[in-house]
């Protein structure tokens, strides 16, 4: 018992690692490091809302182990990477995706199109508020 238990600790540092790197690689990746403009321009809501899209927060349901999907709540999707889905392919969100291309991986295009979508944080705003990002 007390070995499973450890093993079950060290798995579970892993997978905390493995989040905290995944979680920092898209920070960089979709910020660029970027702080978010005075957050006192900002509601408490579209604050939260902004810093779980910075952050790439994964959805509860993602954190399970026999995750497979999600539904969107916006556009009924079945998606197997709810952020990605929410960035790239949700109707939700088109207005978002003005340019087109970008890098082949699917990680790294949902990543840019949120740095790009920050430039413009007022329509990033109208767009978050109206539909906000899986959680
Ligand atoms: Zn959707």
């Amino acid at each position: 018992m007390a070995r499973s238990a450890a093993a079950n600790s060290t798995e579970q540092q892993h997978r905390e690692m493995e989040a905290s790197s995944r979680q920092a690689a898209w920070y960089a990746k979709a910020t660029a490091y970027h702080p978010l403009l005075p957050a006192r321009q900002l509601s408490r809501a579209d604050e939260v809302k902004l810093h779980r899209l910075r952050l790439g927060y994964r959805t509860l349901e993602e954190l399970r182990d026999d995750f497979e999907s999600r539904q969107c709540d916006h556009c009924g999707h079945l998606a197997r990477h709810p952020l990605r889905h929410y960035l790239l392919s949700c109707p939700a969100t088109a207005q978002l995706r003005q340019q087109i291309g970008g890098p082949e991986d699917d990680e790294d295009r949902a990543a840019l199109v949120l740095r790009r979508a920050l430039e413009d944080l007022p329509r990033l705003l109208v767009v978050v508020r109206s539909a906000p990002p899986p959680r």
